[in-house]
């Protein structure tokens, strides 16, 4: 196969994960949706099983789809290649994702330490010990002295979910003195930021928001070392949170406008907030471009730009928040992020009902708080949309 290393990352997205099909003859990737696989050769057989099994990432023979499959194996190399890691590890989901990051983690320590805000199902999976790892909670200069001999993994999520929130990721490798540290890095892609180069051993993204981008494919994925890919490959085989091979083709093939996507929508994304910021039915927005979260001066040195999630408030709480939900017409009101179409939903409603009412509280997931996802529709259509919705909300707060 050809080398591709050293390439800039727009050429790495479009062709990483597609370097052997001058020699295989094609210019799409096979789609291969086999569950098994013939053993003609019982000896490379249970070789490839024993490999498998044990984590390693490809053997002679795939043996069984739960084991090994080559389409998922390319959009794993692809995203390795944009993260700036040797391997990549897929999901069923970003859950799936978590957990089995969780999982192997509980063989090292008996508890994590996690920052809050994080996405609503991360916080409840932590907070619930569901399998079996507790979770400390700490704020970023907490940490060091919350690490202990049990400690197993240090997780934040960078841009947060849904504050908006960043992390100074190099600060937090620095407190957690050698226990690995997790960026659930879904809001930045790696378009974005590459939590690896501040030390981060696992980043993990929610592959369902941006990297799938059109809204039609539900999974996760965790780029990181070759030991811990190791690991998760085990849990994988063992658990069978699987991504489906025509996922993993969807993805890939979303790899190559991935740059594009990101970055028209971060355009249009601070022009509206931009916007919001002035409407008169809005008390705030939460947008690293504005400067108005915690850390927005790293936006432009861990990140290269504030991405296109927003969170703002509305004057008038729920019932104000509720009316925007119901008056947007272009955009979708709907849970979701990271697709090419523009999405908005209600934190404390929905995302973020499986947190408690004082966490909620406490990293201002209020009443009022709405979270958009901008797309990359023209920004002018956007905004003449979230206005008539503002002003919708506006007049039935006054009737
Ligand atoms: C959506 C999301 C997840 C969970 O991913 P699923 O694919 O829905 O399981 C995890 N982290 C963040 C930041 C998310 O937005």
């Amino acid at each position: 196969m050809r080398g591709i290393d050293g390439l800039h990352q727009d050429t790495l997205a479009v062709h990483a994960g597609r370097e052997d099909f001058a020699e295989l003859g094609v210019h799409a990737p096979p789609l291969d949706l086999s569950t098994t696989y013939p053993v003609r050769n019982l000896d490379v057989g249970t070789a490839s099983f024993d490999a498998l099994v044990g984590g390693e990432a490809a053997a002679a023979n795939p043996i069984y789809a739960r084991l090994h499959n080559p389409t998922v194996a390319r959009f794993e190399a692809a995203l390795a290649k944009l993260e700036g890691t040797t391997d990549a590890v897929a999901f069923g989901s970003g859950m799936a994702a978590m957990s089995a990051c969780l999982l192997a983690a509980g063989q090292r320590g008996k508890h994590v330490l996690a920052v809050r805000p994080l996405y609503g199902t991360n916080d409840h999976l932590l907070a619930s010990g569901l399998l079996g790892i507790t979770t400390r909670w700490v704020e970023p200069d907490g940490i060091a002295a919350a690490i202990d001999a049990d400690t197993a993994l240090v997780v934040i999520e960078t841009p947060a979910n849904p504050t908006l929130d960043l992390i100074d990721i190099a600060a937090v490798v620095r407190a957690a003195r050698g226990v690995p540290v997790l960026v659930d890095s879904t809001f930045a892609t790696p378009v974005l930021q590459q939590p690896v180069d501040f030390g981060a051993t696992l980043v993990l993204h929610s592959a369902t928001k941006f990297l799938g981008g059109h809204g039609d494919v539900i999974a996760g994925v965790v780029a990181c070392n070759a030991e811990w890919a190791k690991a998760l490959r085990q849990v994988r085989a063992a658990t069978g949170g699987l991504l489906h091979p025509l996922g993993a083709y969807l993805l890939h093939r979303g790899l190559p406008t991935l740059g594009l996507r990101v970055l028209k929508a971060q355009e249009n994304a601070q022009r509206i907030a931009e916007r919001l910021a002035r409407h008169p039915a809005v008390a705030k927005v939460c947008y690293p471009g504005l400067g108005t979260v915690a850390n927005a001066a790293l936006a432009s040195t861990q990140m290269r730009g504030p991405g296109s999630l927003m969170a703002f408030e509305m004057h008038g709480g729920h019932a104000a928040a509720a009316a925007v939900m119901a008056a947007v017409r272009l955009a979708t009101p709907a849970v979701s992020l990271g697709s090419v179409d523009t999405l908005i939903q209600h934190p404390a409603g929905l995302t973020h009902r499986v947190v408690d009412a004082d966490t909620q509280r406490r990293c201002g997931i209020t009443p009022g708080l709405l979270r958009l996802s901008v797309g990359i529709e023209h920004a002018d259509d956007l905004w003449a949309d979230l206005a008539q919705a503002l002003d919708a909300a506006r007049q039935a707060k006054a009737a």
